[in-house]
């Protein structure tokens, strides 16, 4: 029989997984069986949605179940399923190797997590199902046969790097999988897996409704009966051996709400997302009337580490007439949603609809409108209700959120009320509903400034003439923001401004009072700021002076067009190569420093100082805003000069 058993290594990466399952951090052991009970009922899934096309795939009257079944001599565990199997290619695929994208740093990042907590939140993200069974089993065999093929294939490893794998014999296709119990006695998260209680108590908490029969064969003593059916007087009891289906069995999502805990809901979630954390928040809905569906969906606890890959997949299951149709659906749901995990499930759906079909189907189009406003709204609810919930979701999940604002238009509003920043009110994040209740009676506009943190930003001479006025400014830390924003361009018909590019706040009064000021000082100072343009001509578009400044001696503005002081940097931090773009350098003409500068150059134009301080205001007012200088040498040298005419 084994004719050509062949040892293969695991994957690096599986192998340190392995190692990571095995000297397991997890607390309770007990898991595995829901994963390899979940692995099972997905084979199952897949199996039946195969048979819908190839119907000999399935035979007359088969009935698709999962079965437990125990060896106490021995201390075998075995979970048996009849569903799709696997040929040998797809067991070395499947099993042998860990193909998704991004274990490479999902494991460097556990190498640097120390904490079992966090441990566990990373590799639960991960969702090593059948690697489980090697916290129980110190030996691990599989016997599948793929459902259409006749030769099987069984696999054998003891979780230590390698595995042998031979061709088989199989009767009915699917998979039996075989744990060779640790009989560690010391370890007190191993409970005895062959004893039938321990299990249906495991079953009841984990896998309850699993949507498959979960059989396990009991002894009971029965009776002996008469012809009648009745207890016979002086009968002998006899032991008769049966099988018991020990799940409830129910879909989750077609119960109603209070019939279902917190608890199911937590372990359906992790049935469907291969997730190993509680999520963080579910959602039940269901749709009547001209196209009837439920869906039960779930926000995640962590964002997969995965989410902006490509081609990560969406994470909704599609069920119809309660058969799953399709996994990983992105149709049901837009791309910026592709967090959320669950179930849908459509009568109005046709039972072979595929991925394709999928996509033009009115009905699909209704639903994926139907679970978007859902979803919105309770996020809204969570926003308004449950703030702590909603600022973890914002923590993991915002990225994705802020691409709704260009690719939702019809929920834009909707999308832009979910938003959340920082701002110079408190250290708190705020909505932008919040900053409109908060605008001064004299404000007209929503105000932004970027950088990279908020440091950078409070110091910055932008923000001083808004610091002035009490006007309340929008702190953008993530630079996408900027590009979310400047695409809203309004929220509650208030213009979105960007403060680093010369928003004007002033009033009419103001202005015509700068006006004024500025002309008169203009004629003063025109040939200083002449001379300075020309000094800075190969950096700056203009000098002139400001009415924007308080504290600051300078500060280089930006067109309307251009990019601001932070998108500038991040956009060449990426080796984009960005054209360049000239910006204003704006003087306070009421400080110490532009006085004294002014001062010497009336008294003797060829003053060394009044030369280098040109250079000296323009960097100055580059570090300000977070941009490094552009001579780093020169201004070094000309800083030591200035230093030593100090010291
Ligand atoms: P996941 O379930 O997240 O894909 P697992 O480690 O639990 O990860 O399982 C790995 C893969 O092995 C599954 O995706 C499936 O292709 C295959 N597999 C596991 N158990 C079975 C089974 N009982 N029948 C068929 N295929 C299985
Ligand atoms: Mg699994």
């Amino acid at each position: 029989m084994n004719a050509k058993s062949e040892t293969l290594n695991f994957q690096a990466e599986t192998k340190q997984l392995l190692d990571l399952m095995i000297h397991s951090i997890y607390s309770s052991k007990d898991i595995f069986l829901r994963e390899l009970i979940s692995n099972a009922s997905d084979a199952l899934d897949k199996l039946r949605f195969e048979a819908v096309t190839k119907k000999d795939l399935l035979k007359e009257g088969e009935e698709l179940h999962i079965r437990l079944e125990v060896d106490k001599k021995n201390k075998l565990l075995t979970i048996h399923d009849n569903g799709i199997g696997m040929n040998r290619n797809e067991v070395i695929e499947n099993i042998g190797t860990i193909a998704k994208s991004g274990t490479r740093e999902l494991l460097e990042k556990m190498k640097s997590s120390k904490q079992k907590g966090e441990l566990e939140g990373l590799i639960g993200q991960f969702g090593v199902g059948f690697y489980s069974s090697f916290m129980a089993a110190d030996k691990v065999s599989i016997l599948t046969k793929r459902a259409g093929e006749d030769k099987a294939v069984l696999w054998l490893s003891s979780g230590e790097g390698s595995y042998e794998i031979s061709e088989s014999e199989k009767e009915l296709h699917g998979t039996s999988i075989t744990l060779h119990l640790k009989t560690d006695k010391e370890d007190e998260s191993l409970e005895d897996y062959t004893d039938e209680y321990i299990l249906k108590r495991i079953v009841k908490q984990y896998s309850d409704f699993i949507s498959y029969p979960i059989l396990i064969k009991e002894e009971r003593e029965e009776e002996e009966k008469d012809e009648k059916g009745e207890p016979k007087k002086d009968g002998k009891k006899r032991k008769v051996i049966e099988d018991v289906t020990i799940n409830s069995m129910k879909p989750i999502w077609t119960r109603s709400k209070s019939d279902v805990t917190e608890k199911d809901y937590a372990e359906f979630y992790k049935h469907i997302s291969h997730d190993w954390n509680e999520p963080l928040k579910t959602i039940t809905f269901s749709a009547e009337g001209r196209i009837e569906y439920k869906a039960l969906l779930y926000i995640p606890a962590k964002s997969a580490f995965d989410m902006f890959f490509q081609n990560t997949k969406g994470g909704l299951r599609l069920y119809v007439k309660k058969v799953m149709i399709l996994e990983n659906l992105e149709e049901l749901i837009p791309r910026y949603l592709r967090f959320i995990k669950g179930v849908v499930e459509s009568t109005d759906l046709p039972l072979n609809i595929s991925r394709e079909n999928l996509q033009k189907n009115a009905v699909v189009m209704q639903i994926q409108k139907g679970l978007t406003k859902k979803i919105l709204d309770s996020l809204n609810e969570m926003l308004t209700k449950e703030r702590d919930n909603y600022e973890k979701f914002w923590a993991e999940f915002s990225p994705a959120l802020k691409e709704g604002i260009n690719a939702d238009f019809e929920n834009r509003e909707k999308i832009a009320s979910l938003l959340l920043f920082y701002s110079s009110n408190s250290d708190k994040l705020t909505t932008l509903k919040d900053y409109v209740s908060r605008m001064k009676s004299d404000q007209t506009d929503i105000f932004f400034i970027t950088g990279e943190n908020r440091d950078i930003i409070e110091n910055s001479p932008h923000l001083e003439s808004f610091k002035n006025k009490g006007y309340e400014v929008l702190y953008l830390l993530d630079p996408v923001d900027e590009f979310v924003l400047e695409s809203l361009g309004e929220f509650d018909k208030k213009k979105i401004k960007n403060a680093g590019k010369g928003a004007d706040i002033s009033t009419k009064e103001e202005k015509e009072k700068a006006e004024k000021k500025l002309k008169e000082e203009g004629k003063k100072y025109d040939d200083l700021l002449k001379f300075f343009q020309e000094k800075l001509s190969d950096d700056v578009k203009e000098v002139k002076l400001s009415s924007r400044l308080v504290s600051a001696p300078a500060c280089l503005v930006a067109d309307e067009h251009g990019f601001s002081p932070h998108l500038e940097k991040i956009l060449k931090q990426h080796g984009d190569k960005l054209p360049k773009t000239k910006k204003i350098l704006e003087i306070n003409s009421d400080h110490k420093i532009f006085q004294n500068i002014h001062d010497r150059y009336t008294k003797d134009k060829n003053d060394p100082l009044v030369l280098e301080s040109a250079e000296l205001l323009y960097n100055y007012s580059l570090l300000a805003e977070g941009a490094p200088v552009t001579n780093p040498v020169k201004f070094t040298a000309l800083l030591t000069k200035l230093m030593e005419r100090a010291f």
